[in-house]
């Protein structure tokens, strides 16, 4: 049975302090109420948090996730901060390809690719975003723009690396907007999503692939979209920065 996992994305939210309280918060949520069994918990704060964070959460319960990284392994990138620097600081998995990202730093394919390769090289997990914008799903091409996506950044992958993968699907429209995708067009597109790594790298991988939704996910409305059978899990940005709220959604499934 592949993993489901509920990722709690931060942004650029919260101070250290601030920060320390909540995964701390989180920890002792999960205490007494674990998360299901086959469900796994990650949470990526800002990379000032890292260190600090990582020394109250027990890595059994929580996964340190970096919201980014460098697609240079190291060198005069100046601000930047490299696979090997987040891995020194207990972190196992990076997201990679956030809309926002895309969109106000313009990250190509070929950036991500090289992120992507970066990761996998370093044993980090790469949570592998992906999503159409509200244009291209009402022109009704959001089955092409996620092809496109996968195909120019994952797919030069061998099947032992694209098996350490996790992609989120994340409708451009529905990040942080209350707009939440329904989810029978959250499994339609998870579905397609499947088929399209199944005839890349084969049913086998496919069926073991975590593909996880992303956008205006709350504990009002995860259980929902959790139930489909192609959904293996959550993405959160805004809830994940409240615990409860957070911890309840990882409680859905
Ligand atoms: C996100 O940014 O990854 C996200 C899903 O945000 P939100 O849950 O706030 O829509």
């Amino acid at each position: 049975m592949r993993k489901r996992i509920v990722a709690g994305n931060w942004k650029m939210n919260t101070d250290v302090a601030a920060g320390i309280k909540l995964a701390s918060d989180l920890m002792q949520f999960l205490r007494d109420q674990p998360a299901p069994e086959n469900v796994g918990v990650a949470i990526a704060p800002p990379f000032t948090h890292l260190t600090e964070i990582n020394k109250v959460i027990d890595p059994a319960k929580i996964c340190l996730a970096a919201q980014n990284c460098a697609s240079e392994a190291n060198g005069a990138y100046t601000g930047e901060v490299s696979v090997g620097m987040l891995k020194a600081t207990g972190v196992m998995a990076v997201i990679i390809g956030h809309s926002e990202r895309r969109a106000y730093f313009k990250e190509d394919h070929a950036t991500l690719a090289k992120k992507v390769d970066l990761a996998i090289k370093n044993e980090m997990r790469p949570i592998f975003c992906c999503g159409e914008v509200l244009e291209e799903r009402n022109a009704g091409i959001q089955n092409q723009v996620v092809e496109k996506q996968l195909k120019e950044s994952l797919f030069h992958l061998d099947n032992e690396d694209f098996s350490r993968v996790i992609i989120a699907y994340e409708p451009v429209w529905a990040i942080g907007t209350g707009v939440v995708a329904s989810p029978d067009q959250a499994q339609e597109i998870h579905k397609y999503i499947r088929s399209l790594v199944a005839a890349r790298y084969g049913a086998g991988i496919a069926g073991e692939l975590t593909i996880l939704y992303g956008g205006s996910c709350k504990s009002s409305n995860a259980a929902e979209i959790f139930s489909k059978p192609d959904v293996d899990g959550g993405l959160i940005g805004g809830a994940a920065l409240d615990a409860a709220e957070f911890h309840r959604i990882v409680l859905s499934f």
